[in-house]
């Protein structure tokens, strides 16, 4: 499969003249996963945020949570500890 852009240009899409998603950092930002790669996540700009080096590891464990939790709960979840979920988990500060 082709891959029309390459990891340094989307990364750079996403860090250059961004501030961090969580803390407002505008120094030593990296391209952050918001679905993990390990878990299938696309190298693709609507799964990339800017995050600074500091924030990036509590944030990493947050989507790693929430990526797992999506994954482990299949269809047959009850709808109400679905609806009882937040959109966004909180942010680690
Ligand atoms: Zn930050």
């Amino acid at each position: 499969m082709a891959k029309p852009t390459s990891w340094a240009t989307l990364s750079a899409l996403v860090t250059t003249g961004s501030a961090c998603s969580y803390c407002g950092a505008r120094e030593d930002l990296v391209a952050h996963h918001k679905l993990p790669r390990r878990l299938g996540g696309p190298d693709a700009l609507e799964n990339l945020e800017p995050v600074c080096r500091s924030c990036h590891p509590a944030v990493e464990q947050v989507a790693a949570a929430e990526a797992e939790l999506v994954w482990e709960r299949p269809e047959r979840t009850e709808p109400d500890a679905r609806a009882r979920r937040p959109a966004r988990l909180p942010r680690p500060y």
